[in-house]
C-alpha cells in the first residue's frame, strides 16, 4: 500500500486546459500565428514547453522564448482564479488523506502561484509540501523532484505519482516511483496509454481503483 502521493497540478488536479488554450491563442494572434484547437493541443503539448512553442510556429530568432513564454504566463495568470478543479479531485484528496497517506505536489509552476491557487481552492492543508520551479519557463521537474524524493521519509515503492503528461511519466521513471495517469489534462488519452501505464478517464475511475487496492493489499 502506498504511503504518499505526489501530485502534478496543472491538468491533473486543476482543470486548466481551456484556460491554457485561451492564453496561448491570445499570444498566437499577437504574432499573427494560426489559432490552436484543443485536439491538436492535446497531441503537441510537451515538456520542455519551448519545444511546444516551436511547433506552434514561434520564431525565436525574432522574439526570444523568454518573451513569448512570459506573455503566455501573463495571460494565464490574469485568468487563473476563474478555473475550477476537476470534478472529484477534492473528494479524492480527502479520501487519500482520510486513509492516512500524506500528499505533496510536484509542479513545473512557480511555488508562489501554487500557494495562491491551493489556498484559493481551500486545498493547501492536503499537501505537506508544494514543490515547484523557480522560473515559469517549465523546463523539467526532475531535479526538484529528485531533491524532494530524497527528503521524503518513504521508500520509492511507497510513493505513487499522479500526472497528466508524458513528462510526468518520464519523471516518475527517473525517480523510481509508480505512476498512474489522468486523461483529463494536457495530453490525449491516446498518447498517455502508449506508455503502458494505467490511465484513468476521470476521478471516479481513479477512486474505484484506489479503493480496490486498499482491499487487495
Ligand atoms: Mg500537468
Amino acid at each position: 500500500m502506498y504511503k504518499h502521493i505526489i501530485w502534478d497540478w496543472n491538468g491533473t488536479l486543476l482543470n486548466d486546459v481551456d484556460l491554457s488554450l485561451t492564453a496561448i491563442n491570445i499570444v498566437l494572434k499577437r504574432y499573427n500565428l494560426p489559432a490552436l484547437e484543443r485536439t491538436r493541443y492535446l497531441e503537441i503539448f510537451t515538456f520542455p514547453v519551448i519545444d511546444y512553442y516551436f511547433k506552434l510556429g514561434f520564431d525565436f530568432t525574432q522574439t526570444p522564448f523568454s518573451v513569448v513564454g512570459t506573455e503566455f504566463i501573463n495571460e494565464y495568470t490574469a485568468r487563473m482564479l476563474q478555473v475550477d478543479l476537476h470534478k472529484g479531485a477534492e473528494k479524492f484528496l480527502k479520501i487519500v488523506n482520510d486513509c492516512g497517506l500524506t500528499q505533496s505536489m510536484l509542479s513545473a509552476a512557480k511555488v508562489p502561484m501554487l500557494e495562491t491557487l491551493t489556498n484559493h481552492h481551500n486545498l493547501r492543508h492536503y499537501f505537506i509540501r508544494l514543490v515547484g520551479l523557480d522560473n515559469h519557463y517549465a523546463s523539467s521537474k526532475l531535479e526538484v523532484g529528485r531533491d524532494w524524493i530524497r527528503e521524503l521519509p518513504y521508500k520509492t515503492n511507497e510513493i505513487l505519482y499522479i500526472g497528466d503528461t508524458e513528462h510526468d511519466i518520464d519523471v516518475a521513471r527517473e525517480l523510481g516511483v509508480d505512476i498512474v495517469l489522468l486523461a483529463l489534462g494536457h495530453t490525449s488519452y491516446k498518447r498517455l496509454v502508449k506508455s503502458g501505464k494505467r490511465v484513468f478517464m476521470d476521478f471516479s475511475e481513479l477512486i474505484l481503483w484506489f479503493d480496490s487496492r486498499k482491499i487487495s493489499d
